[in-house]
């Protein structure tokens, strides 16, 4: 009876909906129904698809969506319609970082303004604050405690910045990645913090709007999203277009898609969000056959995205994080828009921070990791409060009032003292899972992915400066492959990655599959593959090459790993987290570790001031200390 009940009503909503989208529908089909465009950029001869069934069964199954039954089935719950399972008013002493937390932050541009702004007010008290991580989170968090008038102190373990997003420079003048790094459109903060920083305007290249997968021999399929019309007509389109996919499993993927909370979202945002944050318990490959959903379309195009998203595959990818990554391109047209550095992350997204922390008398100690956290404890051995940190090979004490950790999964693990873990929030720490990567640079004397013309393959002579070289300037997805994503940083980010009278620099990240062999393996075999998605390159030569291996890099985004993930305030009332791993909407990201970043700044910002304020607590345990000394 209830079931029926809440049907007839979702039959009014479909009712209500049902005319504008099947106009879009048999729009999207009209607009496709010449042979299909080559798009720019690939030049491959692709196969006449066959829309209209793609496009009807799209329509049919968009209507489910809607069915209550639907959001039964798949969550094993019935969840009110609007109910958020984020209540950020329980666990946010600040409005800035509840505001980038819920569904409301995945539409707000209004974040961009405020990492661009800075924090929203200067505190009256001045923190003396230690942070421990100079990766994007670090960095972004001391940029907003030092605006905000806090003397700030940054401890870094690497001879560089960056983290997992750094690069430095060999002895012959190679620039060498921990990782190829791209830069979706709805990195809404991670912008502003470029627009803050100055570098905004000339550090990043934009792509074509075309998601590209090179398969065995030279055969190219793409999500194409160019389209006069934006999100979601541009994603649909460009799903019923792929040539990625065979037309059996178009079909079933169209089903699939249609009958997800992405549909759903498009008409009620908070609800489709809602469904998509109680799929984190779930593999995407148990998500997406369960209603149809083929095993075709997970191999062919699911997987690669999944690889380049977390470095796992979509049966142990959680479902949540692929939705959420599909729900920001079904809503935002720029959000599967690509930019990637002009060069190298060092000199284009790094040092314009750091010029911004100098400028602020914000330290950056490089080289000096920290060792252990300096605390006092409560009668039950539990941590209260933490005075200072032991940093550098002498384990000297730096004293603090408030002091962030900005760190990586690992990283965390081995500062934090056993007692903390009577904490279940970091405790939890310990239950999250890693990934092994390995990241690869091949030089070529010539352009690998130059598919049609040999001679143009060859040809490396003369200024190919500026992406003049041959073959294709974006990210490349592959199914035939061990790494999941690649590029060829000569095309795509030229400024120092071209040189001249050399050909492409292939970047590929391999994944746990391959982590274990020797770096000389590893070379050959990127190679080797290489040569079997573009035949032709098989004539050119290896000139130079380098692997870097990270053996816990992101944390892993397998299912049930969102409630483990820790918030930025912490029970030990002046410690705080940040980074990626710590609980925000953007996955182990960029834009994510800046949220982290702004939200643990924030948080600090907004309890520093007042009687009962860190300064206050910090000045009255300092005294207290003092007191027992003389005693
Ligand atoms: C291969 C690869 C490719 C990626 N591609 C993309 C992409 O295309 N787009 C995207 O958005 N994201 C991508 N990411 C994810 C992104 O790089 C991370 O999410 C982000 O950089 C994390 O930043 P963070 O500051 O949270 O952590 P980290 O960058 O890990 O920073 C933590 C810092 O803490 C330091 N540290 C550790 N222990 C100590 C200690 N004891 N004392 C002092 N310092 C310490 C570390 O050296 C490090 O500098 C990729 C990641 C990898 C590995």
């Amino acid at each position: 009876m209830r079931q029926r009940a809440c049907f007839n009503k979702d039959a009014a909503i479909i009712h209500h909906v049902s005319f504008p989208f099947s106009s879009v529908i048999a729009a999207v089909a009209a607009a496709l129904s010449p042979p299909t465009r080559t798009p720019a950029g690939l030049r491959q001869t692709s196969k006449m698809t066959r829309l209209p069934i793609a496009a009807s069964a799209l329509l049919l199954a968009s209507a489910s969506a809607f069915a209550p039954v639907s959001l039964t089935a798949q969550t094993g719950t019935s969840l009110p319609l609007r109910m958020s399972t984020i209540s950020a008013d329980e666990t946010f002493a600040s409005e800035d970082a509840k505001k980038q937390i819920g569904n409301d932050a995945f539409l707000n541009t209004n974040l961009m303004q405020r990492a661009m702004s800075g924090p929203a007010k200067k505190n009256q008290e001045k923190l003396k604050i230690g942070i421990v991580g100079a990766g994007l989170a670090g960095m972004v968090a001391a940029m907003d405690l030092a605006d905000a008038g806090h003397d700030v102190e940054m401890f870094e373990l690497r001879p560089y910045v960056g983290g997992k997003v750094s690069s430095w420079i060999d002895k012959d003048g190679n620039h060498i990645e921990m990782g190829l790094h791209v830069f979706f459109g709805c990195y809404y903060n991670l912008f502003g913090i470029m627009k803050r920083t100055g570098s905004f305007d000339y550090a990043l290249r934009v792509k074509e709007h075309v998601h590209t997968f090179v398969n065995d021999g030279g055969k190219l399929g793409a999500l194409d999203f160019r389209f006069p019309i934006g999100a979601p007509v541009s994603g649909l389109q460009a799903f019923f277009k792929t040539e990625q996919l065979e037309v059996e499993d178009k079909f079933h993927n169209a089903v699939r898609l249609g009958t997800s909370p992405i549909v759903r979202a498009l008409f009620d945002f908070d609800g489709g969000m809602d469904m998509v944050r109680d799929l984190d318990d779930i593999t995407f490959t148990e998500w997406f056959t369960q209603l149809g959903g083929s095993r075709g379309s997970l191999d062919r195009m699911w997987d690669p995205i999944a690889y380049a998203l977390g470095f796992v595959d979509c049966d142990h990818i959680s479902a949540r994080c692929m939705l959420t990554i599909f729900m920001l391109f079904a809503i935002r047209t720029e959000a599967s828009v690509l930019r990637m550095l002009e060069g190298s992350p060092q000199t284009y997204l790094h040092d314009p921070i750091i010029q911004y922390l100098e400028d602020r008398n914000v330290k950056i100690n490089l080289s000096t990791g920290c060792r252990d956290l300096v605390h006092e404890v409560d009668d039950q051995g539990r941590p209260t409060r933490v005075t200072g940190i032991t940093v550098g090979p002498k384990d000297e004490v730096k004293e603090f009032d408030v002091v962030v950790a900005a760190l990586d999964v690992p990283g965390i693990r081995k500062v934090l003292p056993e007692n903390f873990r009577k904490y279940p929030i970091f405790d939890n720490i310990y239950k999250l899972d890693t990934v092994p990567i390995a990241t690869v640079q091949v030089r070529f004397d010539g352009w690998v992915t130059e598919l049609e013309d040999e001679t143009r393959m060859m040809d490396v002579a003369g200024d190919q400066s500026d992406g003049k070289g041959g073959g294709i300037d974006n990210l490349l997805y592959s199914a035939d492959a061990e790494f999941s994503c690649f590029a060829d940083l000569a095309l795509t980010s030229p400024t120092e990655y071209y040189k001249e009278g050399e050909g492409s620099l292939i970047q590929a990240v391999f994944d746990e599959r391959a982590f274990d062999r020797s770096n000389d393996q590893i070379v050959q075999d990127c190679i080797d593959q290489l040569n079997k998605l573009f035949p032709s390159s098989r004539k050119l030569k290896c000139t130079w090459s380098s692997v870097v291996k990270l053996g816990q890099s992101l944390y892993r985004e397998k299912p049930g790993q969102d409630k483990l993930r820790p918030r930025q305030a912490t029970p030990v009332e002046n410690f705080f987290l940040a980074g990626s791993y710590t609980y925000q909407d953007y996955l182990d990201s960029m834009e994510g570790a800046t949220r982290s970043g702004l939200m643990v700044a924030d948080e600090i910002v907004a309890r520093a001031d007042g009687p009962n304020g860190l300064k206050a607590k910090s000045a009255a345990a300092k005294a207290a200390k003092e007191e027992a000394v003389l005693a």
